[in-house]
């Protein structure tokens, strides 16, 4: 048995859900609640109008009465419906539309959330099962929406049933015992009973309902990557055919589909619930009608009225039951809706900092203050989330406005990770990292970020224009977005560009779209860190798709490619790196050396001259 929620927590967890809801689907909660408020009414208001005409014709018939009853009838069925299909018709487009927008709720979170999170498998989990839980099986919010229906509705149909029952405990039949008021009570309790075996048989079907969606939840998972990925993504097809995992994936399916099949039969225990609450709720109906019918046969009131009670009745014991309902299906879906907050809710430490960078670190041509700055790593140890190694190890290292550092090593040495933390995309796990001597925690992130342009190894473009690529924005100044793809050595394909700048890349979005080669693309992510036009251009590994002409070419222009700014360079080649100032030797997450090339190569016992006799070797053997 799950720990079971407070009224007080789930009013909060409901109030929420519902401030989500205006958010990212507005108008949505309250078609609903304006929706199922007609559809509440308008049986009820027919009823009490066709009692009032029954009576009229079984008794004094008279025309006018009869013709204004007629009127209201036809003409609040009329304005009643054609409200609601009105509101229908517009909730029912948002309505359709609200996974896209809840989409959007994962998306912000994941966009804003610290970097370090989103590698952490903790944080993948809880993102993972709100995730598939909503969108397999509207858990949660979904649930909340249709939630919002069936309350509306169950409270407006107890409210006007009760208002139309109320004279039947009230109109006298003359027999003391038919007339007693421990009738209220008899069928009150019919109701109740009914409505209580309905949300007893509602909470049994959801705690089944729960751990079938858990098994499901795998089997889910499974297809989207085996029926989804794997058969339909383009980088994977080629693999697929080379290597023909599609008999693998024929195999793993034919497993899934038996794993699928005996969680089926969580679905026929459910079945049972709702069938044995029928009949509960049918015992209680049947009291219901003989009471109203033993009354009318002794005279305490007419034919129409029998239609009135019973209609009432009828719409009071459903509305009990969908309150019943309503409250019980709430705490499956705040328990849901928990698990979202819990992800939504992970702090962003990114958020902290609040120090601000200019002027100290741009310069202002305006006044002659010239840019200043140094950025040091003091004694920086490292571990990612979750790992037990670390990645960088005690590492101190200080640079300065102007300088080009190039940072070498074997794989796995920790430059990338160095970076990441530069960059802030982590924070280091001991020691600090300071700018002008203050740790970089301190600092606005946004306003840390402007001073860095990264061309990172695994970078990616967009499926936006070419030129919306390079400035990362839909307006940009076309002359310097134009600059920087020449500087980039992009010149040649830019002029085979079918619409130059506003060449559509990739085909996501146009067929028309481009797709480029990885040397291309990497020019591109190039162009891009020039047009950002920050004081600091980090390239990691920038030629490792270029041809070696493409390469060389970069390395000549080099100076004029960063002109003034500070440049850190990351290359497995260490001829690249010669025109480098300073190069700083990594090894098993720390500075082991640093120095000019020279000065490196001369220090025979060190990395330095291991690693380039063994690159100038292989390039003198080739
Ligand atoms: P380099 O760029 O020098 O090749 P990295 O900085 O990428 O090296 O990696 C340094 C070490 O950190 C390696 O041992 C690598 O396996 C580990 N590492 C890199 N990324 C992650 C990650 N996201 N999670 C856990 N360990 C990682």
């Amino acid at each position: 048995m799950k720990d079971r929620i407070t009224i007080k927590e789930r009013v909060k967890i409901t109030g929420r859900g519902i401030g989500i809801l205006r958010k990212y689907c507005p108008g949505l909660a309250g078609g609903k609640a304006v929706s199922a408020l007609i559809a509440a009414i308008q049986p009820l208001l027919s009823v009490w109008l066709s009692a009032k005409i029954i009576n009229e014709l079984a008794g004094a018939r008279r025309t006018t009465y009869l013709l204004t009853y007629v009127a209201a009838v036809v003409l609040c069925n009329f304005l009643l419906l054609l409200m609601k299909s009105m509101v229908d018709r517009v909730t029912e487009e948002k309505e359709a539309q609200m996974w896209n927008f809840f989409g959007k709720v994962f998306a912000d979170k994941s966009m804003t959330m610290d970097y370090a999170d989103l590698e952490d498998v903790r944080v993948l989990q809880k993102k993972q099962e709100a995730s598939e839980n909503l969108f397999m099986f509207g858990n949660g919010l979904g649930q909340l929406v249709w939630g919002i229906n069936s309350l509306v509705n169950a409270t407006a149909s107890i409210v006007l049933s009760l208002s139309l029952t109320v004279t039947l405990f009230f109109t006298d039949t003359g027999n003391g015992w038919m007339d007693s008021p421990l009738w209220i009570v008899g069928i009150g309790g019919c109701v109740i009973v009914g409505g209580i075996a309905n949300a007893n048989a509602t909470r049994k079907e959801n705690s089944v309902f729960e751990t079938w969606c858990k098994e499901t939840v795998w089997f889910n998972r499974a297809f989207m990557f085996f029926g989804h990925e794997l058969a339909k993504s383009p980088e994977r097809a080629k693999d697929v055919r080379i290597y023909s995992q599609h008999k693998a994936a024929t195999r793993a399916f034919a497993e899934m589909r038996k794993r699928d099949e005996a969680v089926g039969g969580y679905l026929r225990v459910m079945a049972t619930y709702p069938a044995l609450a029928a009949v509960v709720v049918g015992i209680g109906t049947v009291v219901c009608w003989v009471f109203v019918v033993l009354k009318a046969s002794l005279g305490a009131f007419g034919v129409g009225s029998i239609v009135q009670y019973i209609g009432a009745l009828g719409k009071l014991s459903t509305g009990v039951q969908d309150m019943m309902f309503v409250v019980a299906d709430n705490e499956v879906y705040c328990r849901h809706l928990k698990g979202l907050y819990e992800y939504l809710d992970i702090p962003n430490r990114k958020e902290e900092g609040t120090r601000t960078l200019a002027p100290d670190v741009f310069g202002d041509g305006n006044d002659g203050h010239e840019a200043d700055y140094e950025i040091e790593f003091c004694n920086v140890s490292f571990r990612y989330p979750g790992a037990e190694e670390y990645s960088l190890r005690n590492l101190s290292l200080k640079f300065k406005i102007g300088e080009r550092l190039a940072i070498v090593g074997k794989n796995g040495s920790g430059k990338t990770t160095f970076i990441k933390l530069l960059c802030r995309l982590y924070d280091p796990t001991e020691g600090e990292i300071r700018l002008n001597g203050v740790d970089i925690r301190e600092y606005a992130y946004e306003e840390y970020l402007r001073i860095f342009s990264v061309v990172f190894q695994d970078f990616k473009l967009f499926s936006f224009s070419l030129g919306q690529n390079v400035a990362t924005d839909m307006e940009y100044d076309r002359e310097k977005a134009e600059k920087c793809l020449i500087k980039a050595g992009f010149t040649e394909r830019l002029k085979a560009m079918p619409n130059g700048l506003d060449t559509a890349m990739y085909k996501d979005f146009e067929s028309e779209g481009v797709e480029i080669s990885g040397g291309e693309a990497q020019k591109v992510a190039l162009a891009r860190a020039l047009y950002k036009d920050a004081p600091i251009v980090v390239l990691d590994e920038p030629t490792a798709a270029l041809d070696p002409i493409a390469e060389a070419e970069v390395y000549t222009k080099f100076n004029e490619l960063i002109g003034e700014k500070t440049a850190i360079y990351i290359s497995h080649r260490l001829s690249s790196c010669k025109f480098c100032d300073e190069i700083a030797v990594f090894d098993e997450g720390t500075v082991v050396q640093r120095g000019a090339h020279e000065e490196l190569l001369r220090e025979e016992d060190g990395l330095y001259h291991k690693l380039w006799t063994a690159q100038a070797q292989y390039y003198e053997a080739g």
